[in-house]
This record gives structure tokens, sequence and C-alpha cells, in this order.
């Protein structure tokens, strides 16, 4: 999806590794849900890339780190991964893949994240010390926000893949407008106190008595505010892979993911092989549509494709979108949608290329 502020885009096809790219435009700075295989990122977008979110370090999700850490090195910056508890132990692992004895003029580390039920665990890794690991430390953390700040917000939810896995949700926060046809009926020239007043909008309501200067006149914010001011929500993208169905998922998922813009959800299996999907902790193009529907979504992404759909994948497609339609705001939408039936499963051979 893309809008004037943020391009959000799957790195790879349907089949591909998860890797989900959200650029923020305009500001040389990018978040990532995932880093399976992207090669196809152009360097720029890897070195623009401030944190990541990893959901688990299955081999699909977390093959990228070395081209990260290839496009990235001679950088002077901090790059922060966030995810589930354990993840430190595999950066140092993909760190330790190297040697690293030569000497750097630059200073590239990456601040590593885990989210434990009460706390968050930061270990650092710089090359200034060959990405010896630094000292952990503790912040104490509940909830389900990750990462907070005046443009955007990471919230996370937990998922079953019978080891913990992260889902993601990104919220911009609301953009701020001037109306230019109530500017010019106000009679009001342009300059930069519009500026000044979004960034004293961005961080709540104007203080009482706060004026801005506007062609030298003083001015109440608050009146500006009020008078010239469209409010935008800001765009919501959530990412849900790699989980089993159950109440508990639909649920934390349907809370994550409330009303978003976008839904980027996991599909590895049709629904006639939905034993298949519980068996290996994944959802079928079904459950897809049902969350996403459950969740509100006003549009459903799917990826993680099996290799089992090789030329059927508009199957996975067309039962997730008509689980979605029929379970969302159409005239069916109290009915509760009814999977198609089972088949008899594929034979076992088939499942050689199967990924995490
Ligand atoms: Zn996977
Ligand atoms: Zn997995």
């Amino acid at each position: 999806m893309q809008t004037k502020y943020v391009n959000a885009f799957l790195v790879n096809h349907a089949r591909g590794d998860p890797a989900l790219f959200i650029d923020l435009l305009g500001r040389s700075r990018a978040i990532m849900f995932d880093l399976g295989e992207v090669f196809r990122l152009e360097r720029g977008e890897l070195t623009r890339v401030s944190d990541l979110f990893i959901s688990h370090t299955h081999m699909d999700h977390f093959f990228g780190f070395g081209t990260l850490l290839r496009a990235n090195w001679g950088q002077d910056r901090v790059i922060t991964l966030w995810g589930p508890p354990g993840l430190a132990r595999n950066v140092f692992g993909a760190l330790s893949a190297y040697t690293w004895n030569l000497a750097s003029q630059t200073t590239l580390a990456f601040r590593v994240r885990e989210a434990h039920p009460d706390h968050l665990s930061t270990t650092l890794f710089s090359s200034a010390d060959a990405f010896a690991p630094g000292p952990t430390e503790r912040l104490p953390h509940t909830g389900s926000v990750l990462l907070a700040e005046p443009e955007f917000t990471v919230t996370f939810a937990r998922l079953d893949h019978k080891i913990l896995c992260l889902a993601f949700c990104f919220t911009h926060a609301d953009h701020l407008n001037v109306d230019k046809q109530r500017l010019a009926e106000a009679g009001l020239p342009e300059g930069p106190w519009i500026r000044d007043l979004k960034t004293m909008l961005a961080a709540g309501d104007p203080a009482e008595g706060a004026t801005l200067r506007v062609a030298g006149v003083e001015m109440p914010a608050a009146d500006l505010a009020r008078r010239l001011v469209v409010r935008a929500r800001g765009e919501k993208i959530a990412y849900v892979t790699d989980t089993i169905f159950s109440d508990a998922t639909l649920a934390a998922v349907r809370d994550m993911a409330q009303e978003s813009d976008a839904l980027f959800c996991e599909c590895a299996y049709a629904h006639a092989d939905a034993d298949r999907a519980a068996a290996n902790h994944h959802l079928t193009a079904w459950q897809a549509g049902t969350m996403a529907a459950a969740a509100r979504a006003r549009d459903l992404r799917l990826f993680h494709f099996s290799p089992l759909y090789v030329g059927r994948e508009s199957e996975l497609t067309g039962e997730a979108l008509s689980a979605f339609r029929r379970g969302g705001r159409g005239p069916k939408a109290r009915n509760e949608p009814r999977p198609p039936t089972r088949r008899a499963p594929e034979p076992p051979a088939s499942r050689a290329a199967e990924s995490g």
C-alpha cells in the first residue's frame, strides 16, 4: 500500500521469504517486519532501515541479516532489531560468521531488544568491539507498545507457532494539514508558523495562551488550529505470520490489527489442507481471511504460500478473499463464514520444500 507518507511492500513474491518494507517517505528512514531473503532491496533501502522487527528466527524470516550487514558495513549508524527472547543470541551467531580484525573508520552497531513477558532486554553489538556482545540491560516493560515515537508507534502481539512468534502493527501518527482554502478565506499568509503549529499539535493540544506570530501579529494557536487544521488518520499496517489458528490467535490479531488499512497475513495452505496447517502451526487462506474480517481490516495482503501451491496461487488468494468479504462489512457480515470442505492430505513427499 502506498500513500503520500508511507510505502509498505512485501520484498518478495507470495512464495518467497517474508519481509515487509515500510518506507517513511521523504524522511530517509524505513522500518521492516521480518528479514527473509532481501536481495531485491537496493543498498540505499537497506541503509535507511532504522528498526527491524523480527517475528521469530526460523530461517525464512532471518536469512537476510547477512545482506543487511553487508549493505551497512562502512556506515556510521546503529540499527535496532526487536524480537522474541533469544534474538540476541541469533544476531551474535550471524555476526560471528565473519572475521572482524580489519579496522574501520566508522562504527556500525546493532542494538537488539528482546520482548520478555515483563521486561525488554537490550544488548549492543558494535564494530568498535569486533561485534562482541556488550552488557545486557534490562528495562521494565509491559503492554503491547514496543516502539513509540512522535511520528509512529509499533505494537506487537504474541502468537503460537510451536515456538513464540510475534505479530506487529505500525501506526502512523495522525496527519495534520492546513486547509489552503480556509487559509485563503481567513486572509492569512503561508509561512513558518504553519510548521510550528503542526509541531505544536503533534505534541497535543496547544497550551492555554500559546500564540504564533503570523505576518507580524501574535495569534492564539488553539484558535488557528480550530479554524484551519484538518486532521487525517495515520496509516495502520499490521503484519501476522507463522501462527496456528485458535481463539487466542483470533482475539490477539483482532485487537492488534483493528481497523488497519492493510493486514499483511501469512496463508501457507488452502483450507482443504487444514490438518497440515494445524500440524505445522500455520494458517490456511480461509483462516487468514477470517482474521482480516474480524479485525475489520480495509485490505488483506497475503504471503508465505507453501510450495505445494505452485501454479495454484490464485486458489489461495480466492479462498482468503472470499472469507474476508463474507466475514466483513457486507450484507452477510453476521453470518459465520463456513470453510470449504477438506480434502485428503497430499502425499508426504511434497512437503520436502516447506519452510518454517
Ligand atoms: Zn515462516
Ligand atoms: Zn516459522
